[in-house]
């Protein structure tokens, strides 16, 4: 019998979004590993989660999320601090990967105010270029927020010059193609290739793709919510579920804001409260959103993936008693009533006319336009013993395996999750595998 040989790599990648590219190019420039893989199920790099017309297209910083406190916001920043630098250093062949624009959070009535004020205090010193504007300044800068708002209702916003706006897709394409410009490194890139099953052989992780069988001694998984659905193939992460959050967005075709500015947020929620962004590729376009809504699949306008929903959150008395936990959360319960109404036919739009009116008061329904084109999924994992909603990037540790699970701000956190998970592999290689991070972070400084 013939014995069908297996090509082996030193580490797999799957997934070609935003986190997969950013894994291989610091893998590619900062390691010593010299074969790697990457298999995205796509025609080409970041057509999920990271692809611009799925997300806000924003680098956060931290400074103007009012729903981060001042710890988390510092590590946002670092991660935003090594998207910015490398994005200050790379010449695009391809078309803009980046604008830069103001961007600013506003605070109505006096409540917000005063929680802005304290904020701006809090922050100021770690975030110098951040500015505390009255009425008349927000209204040189953004006119529409101060026009025909009722004269009685104080508004203040803290604002910075130095806001970006990111094609995450053209950044994932950037990274390829620097990675590729590696000498002494075999580096093959699998597209239209889906990863069906893996398994175990000894020393070996085997990817049966829709190929070919490929192998190797580490593999890491950056396929948002599927990764959850592998890691539970091979008997991990088993006291997760899955909460897919969809988010969409309604379109004003005019230029209504002049660059992005963001609504105050309730603390508990892990969701920017509404915001304005104008759209890298159409800035004139400002893109309102996103909604929140639990919805039973893993990937936008891809009906298939409920069956890899139902797998991966198995529906059982722990699951139900968590999902009890966090809708008897009355804060919690009416953003979800609320987000619901939003993608209801006709009422929805006429109910989110008027949430952002709190942005721009004069707005009138007939701008705004609810885009099915636009808007992806957040896999927001949830812990089944305790209830408990993760923030931030998910990642699960197995046996020579890593899975990254990304909602936002995943984009944003992509060259800090790489490092992150690339310093994790010395564990998984022993002495022979070095990394260079100073190197890495040299490359990074601006
Ligand atoms: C509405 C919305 C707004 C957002 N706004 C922002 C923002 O402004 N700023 C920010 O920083 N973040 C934002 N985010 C979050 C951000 O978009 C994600 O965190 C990020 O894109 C995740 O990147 P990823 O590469 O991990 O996942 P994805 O982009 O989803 O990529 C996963 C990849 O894995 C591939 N894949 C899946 N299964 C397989 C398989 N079996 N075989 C091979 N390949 C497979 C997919 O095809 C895909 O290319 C937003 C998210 C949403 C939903």
């Amino acid at each position: 019998m013939n014995k069908i040989k297996i090509k082996k790599y030193d580490i797999i990648i799957v997934g070609g979004g935003i986190t997969g590219t950013a894994i291989l190019y610091v893998l590619g420039k900062y390691t010593n590993l010299s074969s790697i893989a990457l298999v995205e199920k796509y025609f080409d790099f970041a057509q999920v989660n990271s692809n611009n017309t799925s997300n806000s297209q924003t680098l956060h910083f931290g400074d103007i999320e009012t729903n981060y406190s001042l710890e988390k916001a510092l590590v946002v920043k670092e991660a935003a601090e090594m998207v910015e630098s490398y994005l200050l250093k790379t010449k695009n062949s391809n078309g803009p990967i980046y604008a830069k624009s103001h961007k600013m959070v506003l605070a109505v009535g006096d409540k917000e105010i005063k929680i802005l004020e304290d904020r701006f205090k809090n922050f100021k010193n770690h975030y110098p270029k951040l500015r505390l504007l009255d009425k008349k300044e927000i209204g040189e800068i953004e006119p529409k927020v101060v026009k025909r708002r009722n004269p009685q209702e104080d508004i203040r916003a803290i604002m910075s010059e130095d806001g970006y706006i990111v094609d995450y897709k053209a950044l994932a394409k950037s990274f390829i193609e620097n990675v590729r410009q590696e000498p002494e490194k075999n580096i093959d890139i699998f597209l239209n290739t889906s990863v069906e099953a893996v398994s175990k052989k000894s020393d070996y992780y085997i990817l049966k793709t829709s190929k070919e069988f490929i192998k190797a001694k580490v593999v890491i998984f950056a396929t948002g919510a599927h990764s959850l659905l592998f890691a539970k193939s091979l008997g991990y992460g088993e006291k997760y579920f899955l909460l897919p959050v969809a988010g969409n967005f309604y379109v004003s075709k005019e230029k209504v804001l002049n660059g992005k500015v963001y609504t105050m947020q309730k603390e508990k929620l892990p969701f920017a409260a509404v915001h304005g962004d104008p759209d890298i590729h159409n800035i004139n376009e400002v893109r309102f959103g996103p909604t929140a809504k639990v919805i039973p699949i893993l990937e936008r306008r891809n009906a298939g993936t409920f069956w890899d929903f139902l797998k991966t959150t198995k529906i059982d008395f722990k699951v139900l008693k968590a999902l009890v936990k966090i809708i008897s959360d009355k804060d919690i319960f009416g953003f979800i009533a609320q987000n619901m109404l939003y993608d209801i036919p006709v009422i929805g739009k006429y109910y989110y006319t008027q949430t952002i009116k709190k942005i721009i008061p004069g707005i009138s329904e007939e701008k705004l336009k609810f885009e099915k084109r636009l808007g992806g999924i957040r896999p927001q994992l949830v812990n089944k013993e305790t209830g408990e909603v993760m923030m931030g990037v998910g990642e699960i540790v197995g046996d020579n395996i890593i899975f990254n699970v990304t909602p936002s701000p995943g984009a944003t956190a992509c060259l800090q999750t790489a490092r992150n998970t690339v310093k994790k592999l010395a564990k998984f290689f022993g002495g022979e595998f070095t990394f260079d991070e100073e190197k890495m972070a040299d490359g990074l400084k601006r």
